[in-house]
């Protein structure tokens, strides 16, 4: 099997070499960029397997590196942005970032990070891109019959829930924004009812539990949104 080959864009360059050193030592091959211009670059020329990339450029904006590279390419995109730049890190992840990592962030969550993205990677290149089936763990998902299992036993889901569930589903290992995710349950005009969606995955993930120390199937991001964890 050949390398995962990573982009690593980043400004700082005590902080690109940390990251740097992280991928060597841990086995992938990486390449690195210090600019936003020389990242979307990169991605042209080398056609990275995972971007990591800074929201802090000195040229372009990051949120707008990744509208670039989105224009032809569905890398993954891991954003690393500073505490104080939530906002940026939802426009990231609106403008099609797939995760993020706030700074300052230990080795271990750089690692598990890209572990989460190349699982997510794996799925994206599965054979079959539209199953008719979902299973993640003891979750089951039948798309034709519009039903949803838990360990066998059918859940009683709202038609909400269950889209909710079937949007998380099939973006599995991607955190998704509130705002994407009442436009794509509601559409627009439900866009800013953070409130109403919290009530609906209250209710989601209260049948999603099973007995105590049972997986915990999504995943909540205060102030950003949700996501499905891939159970092991
Ligand atoms: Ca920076």
């Amino acid at each position: 099997m050949s390398k995962i080959l990573i982009l690593v864009v980043e400004d700082d360059a005590p902080v690109r070499n940390l990251i740097t050193t992280t991928l060597k030592a841990h086995d992938y091959r990486y390449i690195a960029a210090a600019t936003g211009e020389g990242a979307v670059m990169e991605t042209a020329s080398h056609n990275p397997d995972i971007v990591l990339l800074d929201l802090g450029l000195p040229d372009l904006d990051g949120v707008e590196v990744i509208r670039r590279i989105r224009t032809w390419s569905n890398v993954p995109i891991l954003v690393i942005s500073a505490r104080s730049e939530d906002t940026d890190k939802i426009d990231a992840l609106d403008a099609g970032a797939d995760d993020y990592l706030t700074k300052p962030f230990s080795v271990e969550e750089l690692l598990a990070r890209l572990r989460v993205t190349q699982r997510r990677l794996a799925l994206m290149q599965g054979s079959n891109p539209q199953p008719s089936v979902f299973v993640n763990g003891q979750l089951k998902i039948d798309y034709a019959s519009g039903c949803a299992f838990l360990g066998g036993e059918e859940l009683h889901l709202t038609p909400i829930e269950y889209k909710l569930l079937c949007l998380l589903a099939r973006n599995m290992g991607k955190v998704l924004t509130h705002k994407y995710i009442t436009q794509s349950v509601w559409g627009s005009s439900w866009e800013n009812d953070v409130a109403s969606l919290r009530v609906f995955m209250a209710t989601l993930r209260k049948k999603l539990e099973g007995p105590p120390g049972s997986p915990q199937y999504i995943q909540t991001h205060i102030g950003i949104g949700y996501r499905m964890v891939k159970i092991e």
